[in-house]
């Protein structure tokens, strides 16, 4: 990697300030070419329980800060990440294997939810309630919930961890952070820029290790943590939520997703295909939001498969690194063979494959850009996040089945429906069961707006005023005999 800016990479936990190395290492792969991107020190027991006490000493430090110091540290925090956006974005192709265009777009995605909660920390407040009693006051305030604790997934390893520490660190809560052992290089680069923005030593931590069991159990146990915010899959996140209850945690729970993208008779198709590539090949097809199961309208469904099968023929697939790739690799192994045996027991029970459907060949983990049709609900690839860019297309004749089939899952985190019809439009956005409607729109994330799902999909929110909300608490204070 050739950065502007060397001191980005680091290979040790942030804690209090310092980076804290150990006698062990593990290695971080570049999924695009099997090469080492560099080693990094795992955490110990003793660093972690440093990591908490610091965070929770660190709460006082930061709390009597104003809110607009905060802000203007946090500001400066937002100005670094954006000064050094291609460092960053190199570091996360590296690790994580998307194309750079999108690994520029996630740090800027990130950047942008420290710049809005930088300002959002000002708008916190209380209220004074009418008196119902004589010499009674009453008050509500909102106030820092304390040391936050987080863990986070590889798909978007910067963004995923901004999105929690932006609100958090505005509300007036420390935090701690584990990154994916897969891709912790991006967390490290963000810690080094806290530290040059000023967040004082304690208020942002990151704790890196390659065995996330004993790690996510100080985290989630420890009784100085008083929230629990968590990124990744639906099994991990109802296991760490269980072990959140021994302590009764505050918890948020962004998890997976299963997303129908419905196409109606009366979409724009042009504008359908576009939202549809989108969605679905953003990451390689590794977003919690990408496309799932793509429902097609009978009428429409021949000419849509057809024209689909011509642009995802066209992506370019390649290293991250080059300019000019559109898809990059699975992020390992694993990902690799979980597709493979989806598609294949897809196929083996009657989908038809239409494009893809192999690994290829080489020293990455590439999987072909994949269409297939004739998905039935009874197929595992119906049921599951496909995780990889596999297009999987079932046929529909009328709205109410295919709004009962779209909803035919346990997840709950984002649907997407074209159709230019009013009346259906609003049907869809009370009818569809999801934390999230695009309608006619395939991206839909940003920091105003807030990100979360429904059913097993999570709880709590990011972004916008939602997002600041669970990292508060709400207090009431009455004053009696006031006279
Ligand atoms: P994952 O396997 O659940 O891992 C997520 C994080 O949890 C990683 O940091 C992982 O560490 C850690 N982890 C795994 N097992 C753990 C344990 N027993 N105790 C403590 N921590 C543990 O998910 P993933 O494969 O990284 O990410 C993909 C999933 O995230 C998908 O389901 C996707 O839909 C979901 N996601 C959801 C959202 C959303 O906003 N709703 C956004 C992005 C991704 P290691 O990696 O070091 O093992």
């Amino acid at each position: 990697m050739q950065l502007n800016n060397p001191e980005l990479l680091k290979n040790a936990s942030f804690i209090n300030g310092q980076w804290l190395t150990s006698e062990t290492v593990f290695e971080v792969e570049n999924p695009a070419n099997g090469q080492i991107v560099g080693t990094v020190s795992e955490v110990t027991p003793g660093q972690l329980e440093m990591a908490v006490n610091s965070a929770y000493a660190a709460c006082e430090v930061w709390q009597s800060k104003t809110v607009d110091e905060r802000a203007v540290i946090l500001k400066s925090w937002n100005d670094l990440i954006r000064d050094n956006q291609q460092d960053l974005a190199q570091i996360m192709t590296a690790e994580q294997g998307k194309p750079i265009h999108e690994a520029i777009g996630e740090v800027a995605y990130g950047a942008s939810y420290i710049e809005w909660y930088a300002e959002e920390g000002r708008r916190i407040k209380g209220s004074v309630l009418p008196n119902n009693q004589q010499g009674r006051r009453a008050l509500v305030q909102q106030t820092p919930v304390g040391v936050v604790s987080a863990i986070t997934p590889w798909n978007f390893p910067g963004a995923m961890l901004l999105r929690k520490a932006s609100a958090a660190l505005a509300a007036g809560c420390t935090f701690i952070v584990k990154p994916s052992e897969l891709t912790p290089f991006s967390a490290l680069a963000l810690a080094e820029l806290s530290l040059q923005a000023g967040i004082p030593p304690g208020v942002f931590n990151v704790v890196i290790g390659s065995n996330a069991q004993p790690i996510g159990e100080v985290l989630t146990l420890h009784p100085k943590v008083a929230k629990f915010s968590f990124t990744g899959s639906t099994a991990v996140g109802k296991k760490l939520l269980s072990q959140c209850a021994s302590t009764v945690k505050k918890t948020s729970m962004e998890l997976g997703g299963n997303a129908p993208f419905i196409i109606f008779e009366d979409a724009d198709i042009d504008k359908a295909l576009d939202g549809l590539m989108r969605s679905k090949f953003r990451n390689a097809g590794q977003t919690c939001v990408s496309a799932n199961r793509i429902f097609v309208h009978q009428s429409l469904h021949d000419e849509l498969v057809e024209r689909l099968r011509l642009m995802v023929s066209e992506l370019t697939i390649g290293d991250g690194q080059d300019e000019t790739t559109q898809i990059g690799p699975l992020i390992n192994l694993k990902a690799v063979e979980k597709v493979e045996k989806l598609v294949a027991q897809a196929v083996t029970s009657g989908a038809k494959l239409v494009l893809g459907g192999e690994k290829i060949k080489n020293s990455g983990y590439f999987y072909q850009p994949t269409i297939l049709t004739g998905v039935k609900p009874f197929m595992d690839i119906f049921n599951q996040e496909i995780f990889a860019p596999v297009a999987s297309i079932i046929a529909f004749e009328q709205e109410d089945q295919v709004i009962q089939l779209a909803n035919q899952t346990n997840y709950g985190l984002c649907s997407y429906a074209y159709t230019n019809n009013a009346n259906r439009i609003w049907r869809l956005s009370e009818k569809l069961a999801f934390g999230m409607v695009g309608i006619n729109e395939g991206v839909l994330s940003n920091a105003l707006a807030p990100f979360g799902g429904i059913k097993e999909s999570g709880m709590g929110r990011e972004g916008g005023h939602w997002g600041i909300e669970e990292y508060l608490e709400t207090r009431y204070v009455c004053i009696g005999n006031v006279e």
